[in-house]
């Protein structure tokens, strides 16, 4: 599984998510973690991404062109990547899934992170601030989704969960593939509780 992550904050990312068993997973080459920062993108000399709404509204929105071209920019390197296709879609066969992190989305859950665990690909795109032009949004995005009813500074986090989620699900992730099946959720019940040595703990 190769996700890749568009956002004005590529560290936070690379940092929350390079640790424990997502680093073994990464190491081994199970999952693999693009982090695109949309600032690169962008055809501003002093490097500006966002810019006023039109129409007021307090705070600023992310501009469509420089999410585009970052955009762009991963759906070629998955296209490279089969040198038998020109783009992305045509390796595909269709649309590579491009999720926003918004609270305007379909709430996240488990089983929507074992219907993703299947994509070869993923594409994740962080909001900031008041969030992205929509003319972008409308053109690139095919899944939107909430972490839940509150708001978040940003959707580095959201995209974070998601990604952890997912890879414990892909095959070698765990030590144990029996742990994911074992799980709250996977069937339509919670985990029980649990205890371990020693036996005997404040009386
Ligand atoms: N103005 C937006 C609104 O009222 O819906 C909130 C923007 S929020 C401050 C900035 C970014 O954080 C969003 O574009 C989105 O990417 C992310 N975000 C915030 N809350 C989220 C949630 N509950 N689930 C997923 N992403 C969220």
């Amino acid at each position: 599984m190769n996700f890749h992550v568009l956002t004005l904050f590529p560290d936070m990312v690379k940092d929350g998510l390079y640790t424990s068993i997502l680093k073994r997973a990464m190491d081994n080459g199970l999952i693999s973690l693009n982090t695109v920062n949309i600032r690169d993108y962008t055809l501003d000399k002093h490097k500006k991404t966002d810019d006023y709404p039109f129409g007021g509204g307090a705070g600023l929105l992310m501009q469509a062109d420089p999410v585009f071209r970052a955009y762009e920019a991963v759906t070629e390197s998955i296209a490279a990547r089969n040198a038998s296709t020109q783009t992305a879609e045509a390796s595909v066969g269709r649309k590579v899934r491009t999720i926003y992190l918004s609270p305007q989305g379909r709430t996240f859950s488990q089983r929507m992170a074992e219907e993703l665990s299947k994509e070869e690909n993923l594409v994740f795109l962080c909001g900031h601030y008041e969030g992205i032009d929509e003319r972008a949004l409308e053109e690139i995005v095919t899944d939107t989704v909430s972490m839940g009813d509150f708001v978040l500074t940003g959707g580095e986090l959201a995209a974070m969960m998601m990604i952890d989620a997912i890879s414990r699900l892909i095959p070698g992730v765990l030590h144990n593939d029996f742990s994911a099946k074992d799980e709250s959720f996977s069937g339509y019940l919670l985990e029980y509780p649990q205890y371990t040595r020693p036996e005997i703990w404040h009386g």
